[in-house]
């Protein structure tokens, strides 16, 4: 094949000459096929894609260019395939299949139409139902630029429930495909989050380390829009990471009307909007009506941004089933405008795609405000802040992390077996689409309907299954040789008699993955007296870490393959988690023991069986409620006052108040017919009031105590219990808690929450993690961009926790780590609170229509979790920090071992020691601590994808936050590697290949003028409407009397004289920002130059890491054959 990047060449060299011939091939295929008709013939000649083939704009007039779209959603009211294919029309009349249809029949028509598509996860599922005479066809639109991939991602990601990892996972899996079936012509130029409920920094980081030149979205809160438009500030640079410089900048822009089409000019199936009559004697010609009114929207739109180029989405969800009907129209209505350029308008309507506005406004060379924090929360009306999606469905945020976790394994195993099976990259591939797909900001988000919900967890579980026989197949290759834990993967095959290779479907051992571990139960460890427990190490660093293994009685012992013994402890399995009725589990116990020194990206075994010898059944410490009970270990002392409540801990001598409770809030329900009777729903978090509610004044607990962990049962009431445990040697305290079903029959919904508060003056700050990487300053109360009014003190505080939350004062820190994405914020100096929880009796009006009431075996749903509470000196002065000991620990509960389980009934200890490789590594040489292999997978024949990551931001610790460089070939010494290529993040073009677009920022002393009180919302604000959640149409605001309390009419009009002068003084120094545009982009060309001269390209297996960077690499191999 001659995709891009796929060939086997010297670094840096790229392969555009096979592309070529690929193209022409392909053309002269298609015209012996059939004569060209006219269109296609100039079409041919003009055979350009990319930024080259974008329509010309008029110089001296507005252009108006017209985004013909469709929002196509990866599931939310229906499944994936019930939108691919059309059914369930009741529910929402939306096929996808029949878009792509019509678009591309469309398309071949008329040469200046243009069409973009943003999920890859639809456009491959009908490109696969396509004949080849088809797909040629649309292979051409795409390499003229007529079919325009934008975003390019398995899905459009939501950006606050999502973690790095998984997204530029989903953007390589997706990008790879385009790059694989069209080439060069495919690669998307710029992101498209036009849905998503709010955006995160690092996702615009990360659109800028793939290579993208810009981003465009819909969504963010309704006063920093306002007082964008007003400020001429919605378009932007983002510098989207601390830890870079220009390489993390992004051109943003937030588009004005959202998504949709102009208020009136929706000409799909789907709308009720009038078409452009243009019959002449037509009693219902309307023609120069619909100009008219198409006009003042452009003009008002104009108004608010700054150059002579404005966009102008023409489409929605699901639009263009018949694309004949919109295209027909938007015809007539770029004809009639432009029509009016005779008679001196100078108004310029085209047929545009987002990448063409993007050059447009990067060719008028001008300078752009800049921002440094982040769009989230999102806030779409003064009491809908959605914050609630950054915990609605907590099961299924959990279930998509596990699948981040066993992707990564079953890749990593994959890349290093020494014979694939035909099967092994099918299962692979589905499972990379199926977590694509969970990216998606209507299925992790937890905001779609509870029977999508499902269907996207069902999904997953296939897919895991489907990537299980790979590990099943693979293990037991790797196991049945005689290697150590010196051998290399080559060799490992050279030990396999050829015997066992053909009998590659009878496994000896079975590897089986207990899905069920969250709620301490495991058919194989129950029912075998001697079973083999595998644990696989992700990591590309010797790892240590506890495992808990249910069993039946007390009667087991633990042996590595060195016959040693292993030290065990047996506990209890929780009272509450016993008696989960849709337990059926007959283990009441856990083993508990300390796995040391699990190789680097390998496994080690051990073998358990049941003894003679019953151990001591653990018993609880005497019950005590006169004096304080504490858990310790080296490091952490952990005390619970009288009442059962978490309430010091000691550090490293230092004893800090801290207490732990669970409490609720009680959700607001109404009828949102306006957004002050809005209800807490899938989307926003609105608690009735400020108040927080107890679940409990005296948890009983139980303490139980043993040689390698001391554990506090806390039962806090029927549906809230929790294990707080402090393993030997570990530095941080574990807080398992078990929460459900909730009771609603009060009629009350509830939204459960976990409160750490502590004696640390953190004032109003804290810190969030952004998608799991950068940490982002938080600050109580505050935007950074403007002055926010909050009429939702609680909510309005609340952002996105993917990873980590924590505080700190002078002396002291405390972060919180989660196991999965939660809303959470700080209140109150010194508090830090995690929503785990909620279930709600009422839909909140955006869409989904239905109240979040999850239910599981005919009750409300239980949830279980983890948080890690880490508390330290917060001093940065001697190594290792405490933030330094949260990222290495947020890195092992991330990607954790992995515990497969054979049944042994059959082998023996000496059997299966003499007889099996129980230990292996697949790489020769572990990483430096700081440095992550974030990704190890099989990319096309003979190569392995590779990408690395340093894991802190540069300030974090004096020694773990510096720069990092070591040899990629000394790691990898098994594998025979011939070359290695660095690209892009997402993998999609080689480093270097292209240079983006270059957008300067305004001189420092352009300010804006900033406020945040008006008189009443613009006209030209279109916002949601609680009946209409997705489609025009202004939300009133008469009734908003407490806005309209903090008003001044004075102020207001002042403000808006000074909006005008800003405006004239952006037009009179117009020029001015052009020549400074000019100079700072010609003197930074000549710093690449020299730069890149002073490079040292010596020895390409060398690399460097600096604070945060990711880097990718495609590693050829040699050949079998
Ligand atoms: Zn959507």
């Amino acid at each position: 094949m001659c995709s891009t990047i796929s060939q086997r060449n010297p670094v840096g060299v790229t392969n555009k000459i096979c592309i070529t011939l690929l193209l022409l091939f392909a053309n002269s295929e298609w015209t012996h096929a059939r004569p060209p008709s006219e269109a296609q013939q100039k079409s041919t000649t003009a055979n350009r894609c990319g930024y080259e083939s974008c329509p010309k704009i008029k110089a001296g007039m507005l252009n108006v260019h017209l985004i013909a779209h469709t929002h196509d959603d990866v599931g939310w009211l229906k499944t994936v395939d019930q939108y691919f294919y059309g059914s369930k029309s009741e529910i929402q009349k939306a096929g996808v299949q029949y878009i792509l249809d019509s678009v591309i029949v469309e398309l071949l028509k008329d040469p200046e139409k243009r069409f973009i598509y943003v999920e890859s996860a639809f456009f491959f599922k009908w490109w696969r139902e396509q004949n080849a005479e088809l797909q040629e066809k649309v292979k051409m639109l795409v390499n003229q630029g007529r079919l325009e991939f934008i975003g390019g991602a398995w899905s459009m990601n939501d950006e606050a429930t999502t973690h790095y990892q998984s997204i530029v996972d989903q953007f390589t899996w997706g990008l790879r495909r385009l790059n694989d079936t069209f080439g060069e012509c495919a690669r998307p130029r710029v992101g498209w989050q036009i849905d998503p409920f709010g955006h995160s920094r690092e996702m615009a980081s990360m659109f800028a380390q793939m290579g993208f030149d810009g981003l465009f979205f819909g969504r963010l809160d309704y006063q920093d829009k306002e007082e964008r438009l007003m400020t001429q500030t919605a378009e932007m640079i983002w510098r989207a990471s601390a830890n870079f410089d220009e390489s993390s900048h992004l051109f943003t822009g937030a588009l004005y009307n959202q998504y949709q089409a102009p208020p009136g000019f929706c000409f799909d199936i789907l709308c009720t909007d009038e078409p452009i009559i243009d019959a002449k004697h037509s009693p219902d010609n309307n023609v120069n009506r619909r100009v008219d009114d198409f006009l003042k929207f452009v003009n008002q739109q104009a108004q608010n941004y700054r150059t002579n180029n404005i966009i102008i989405t023409m489409g929605g969800d699901f639009t263009y089933q018949n694309a004949n009907m919109y295209y027909k129209n938007l015809d007539k209505l770029i004809r009639y405008t432009n029509e009016r350029q005779a008679n001196g308008s100078n108004i310029n309507l085209l047929y545009s795609t987002p990448s063409c506005y993007l050059k447009a406004l990067h060719d008028a060379d001008i300078t752009w405000p800049t921002k440094d924090d982040d769009f989230l929360p999102y806030a779409s009306d003064p009491h809908s802040y959605w914050t609630g999606y950054f915990t609605s469905r907590p099961t299924l945020k959990r279930y998509e992390r596990i699948g981040n976790h066993f992707l990564q394994v079953c890749k990593q195993l994959t890349a290093m077996v020494p014979k694939v099976y035909d099967e092994f990259n099918p299962h692979l591939s589905f499972f990379r689409e199926a977590m694509g797909i969970m990216q998606h900001h209507d299925a992790v988000t937890g905001t779609e309907k509870q029977a999508v919900a499902g269907d996207y967890a069902r999904r997953l579980e296939v897919a895991m299954r489907a990537c299980a026989t790979n590990t099943r197949s693979i293990l037991n290759e790797l196991t049945l040789g005689q290697a150590s834990v010196e051998t290399t993967t080559r060799s490992v095959s050279e030990y396999i008699p050829k015997s066992q290779c053909k009998k590659k479907k009878e496994y000896r051992l079975q590897f089986d993955t207990c899905t069920l571990l969250n709620i301490s139960s495991c058919l194989v460890s129950e029912t075998s007296d001697k079973f083999i427990l595998t644990l696989y190490n992700p990591l590309a660093r010797t790892k240590s870490e506890y495992v808990r293994v249910p069993v039946p009685d007390v009667n087991y012992e633990v042996k590595d393959f060195e016959d040693t013994t292993i030290e065990i402890q047996f506990l209890p399995v929780p009272a509450p988690v016993q008696d989960l009725h849709f337990r059926k589990s007959s283990s009441p116990y856990e083993i508990i023991f300390a796995a040391r020194d699990i190789p680097p990206l390998g496994y080690k075994s051990y073998y358990i069986t049941t003894t003679n010898d019953y151990r001591k059944r653990p018993v609880a410490d005497p019950e005590n409620t006169s004096s304080f009970t504490s858990i310790s270990n080296e490091y952490l002392r952990l005390s619970f006052d009288t009442n059962g409540f978490l309430n010091t801990v000691t550090d490293d001598g230092m004893t800090r108040s801290i207490s732990q409770e669970f409490l609720y809030y009680e959700a607001a329900s109404g009828d949102n017919r306006e957004f002050r009777n809005r209800s807490s729903g899938a989307y926003i978090f609105r608690p009735i009031n400020e108040q927080v509610r107890s679940i409990a004044h005296r948890p009983k607990i139980k303490v139980y105590r043993g040689n390698l962990v001391e554990e506090v049962h806390q039962y806090f009431n029927s549906w809230v219990s929790q294990v707080v445990r402090l393993y030997r040697q570990e530095k941080s305290a574990e807080f398992e808690w078990l929460v459900g079903p909730i009771p609603v029959d009060d009629d009350k919904g509830k939204e459960i929450i976990t409160r750490f508060n502590s004696d640390i003056n953190s004032g109003d700050i804290f810190y969030t993690d952004s998608n799991g990487r950068e940490m982002i300053t938080r600050n109580r109360d505050h935007r950074d961009t403007w002055k926010v009014k909050l009429l939702e003190r609680t909510a309005g505080n609340y952002y996105p926790i993917t990873t980590k939350i924590a505080l700190e004062d002078e002396n002291a820190r405390m972060a919180i780590l989660t196991d999965r994405a939660q809303g959470g914020t700080s209140l109150g100096a010194g508090s830090l609170e995690l929503m785990v929880h909620r279930r709600l009796l009422h839909d909140d009006a955006f869409g989904v229509g239905e109240a979040l009431n999850e239910t599981a075996y005919g009750e409300g749903l239980v949830a279980r979790g983890k948080h890690y509470l880490i508390v330290g000196s917060s001093s940065k002065q001697t190594s290792r920090t405490t933030q330094a000991i949260e990222r290495f620990t947020q890195l092992h509960f991330l990607l954790p071992l992995w515990s497969f389980f054979s049944d042994a009934e059959n082998i023996s200890y000496p059997d299966w020691r003499e007889n099996f490789t129980n230990i292996f590594t697949g790489i020769q040489l572990e990483l430096p601590k700081s440095i992550h292999l974030m990704s190890f997978e099989p990319w096309h024949d003979n190569e392995v994808l590779v990408r690395f990551e340093h894991i802190l931001e540069k300030d974090e610790d004096p020694e773990f936050s510096k720069s990092v460089q070591f040899n990629v070939q000394s790691i990898f010494s098994n594998l025979k590697i011939i070359d290695i290529r660095e690209t892009t993040l997402a993998a999609n073009a080689l480093l270097g290949e292209h240079q983006r677009f270059q957008f300067v920022p305004d001189s420092p002393d352009v300010a804006y003028n900033s406020y945040s009180v008006y008189k009443k919302f613009a006209a030209h604000q279109f916002m949601l409407r609680a009946d209409r959640p997705l489609l025009d149409c202004e939300y009133h605001m008469e009734s908003e009397i407490a806005i309209d309390e903090m008003e001044d009419n004075e102020e207001a009009d002042q403000l808006a004289l000074q909006t005008n002068r800003l405006k004239r003084a952006v037009n009179e120094s117009q020029e001015l920002n052009r020549q400074r545009a000019e100079y700072l982009r010609k003197l930074k060309v000549g710093q690449v130059t020299v730069n890149d001269d002073d490079a040292n390209y010596d020895d390409p297996f060398i690399i460097e890491l600096s604070p945060m960077q990711m880097r990718t690499f495609i590693l050829t191999l040699e050949s079998d054959s």
